[in-house]
């Protein structure tokens, strides 16, 4: 088997100005960060390619969308060779709320891994359920479905993270439970592994994402199937170090 590299992303969401950037730049030189976990930041467009030349050489930089085409009408999007001239390699796709707010199908975000992928970028898909659909007892059945999507679209998953992101513990303080976290992820493995492919079940992370904070996130990292996690509101602050550093 093979062990899977731990992977910290921060997601910056539409936050920062490049004084509040220069500060969080600072914290990540400062470190210090273990070496054995990928760290990944996700950053507003307008500041995607200032953050991709003064970022540590060990952390990588992420788009938080992008679309499906090389270029041309679709005024406002950025385009995956975009991405890869200014020097980011990362895109976060799927995020919730790209689906909740700008209204992001299954098969959209779909479309746009498989693009990204196919045009080199390397992918964080988020997935995950509402508060509502997990009481009505459908958490598995929705996240099967979102990543069912993504499978019908992409052969190779050696360059995609998923992040499994609970809506209702998305910026609400309100984290999943090491153990509520860790059902879903083995849930999600054994799903991939009957039903997409044995060995990127092994080999595929998983992130959780969902108010994770310096003081949640060792034990939520000591659950054998969490590869990682997808920071917001903390990977703005230096605790976003000792997250990074969770994993023993
Ligand atoms: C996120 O934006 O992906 C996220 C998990 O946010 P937060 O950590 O603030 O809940």
């Amino acid at each position: 088997t093979c062990p899977r590299t731990f992977v910290v992303g921060g997601n910056w969401k539409m936050n920062g100005t490049k004084s509040q950037i220069d500060e969080i730049l600072g914290f990540l030189r400062k470190g210090p960060i273990n070496d054995f976990t990928e760290v990944i930041v996700g950053v507003p467009a307008p500041y995607l390619e200032y953050v991709a030349k003064s970022v540590p050489q060990t952390v990588e930089v992420a788009a938080q969308n992008c679309y499906k085409a090389l270029n041309g009408a679709y005024t406002g999007e950025i385009s995956p060779p975009m991405l890869k001239d200014i020097g980011v390699k990362w895109v976060i796709l799927g995020h919730s709320e790209r689906r909740a707010i700008f209204g992001e199908s299954d098969l959209l975000v779909a479309e746009k891994v498989a693009f990204a992928l196919q045009n080199g970028l390397k992918v964080i898909a988020c997935i995950g359920e509402t508060l509502q659909e997990r009481e009505a007892g459908k958490t598995e059945e929705v996240v099967f479905r979102q990543i069912q999507a993504i499978a019908c679209k992409i052969k190779d998953w050696k360059h995609v993270v998923i992040a499994y992101e609970p809506v209702w513990a998305i910026g609400t303080g309100k984290t999943a439970s090491p153990q509520q976290a860790q059902d879903v992820h083995k849930a999600l493995r054994l799903y991939i592994a009957t039903q997409i492919d044995g060995n990127v079940a092994k080999q595929v992370r998983i992130q959780y994402g969902g108010s994770v904070t310096a003081a949640n996130a060792k034990e939520l990292a000591s659950q054998p199937d969490i590869d990682g996690f997808l920071v917001g509101g903390a990977s703005l602050k230096p605790e976003f170090i000792q997250i990074i550093n969770a994993k023993q």
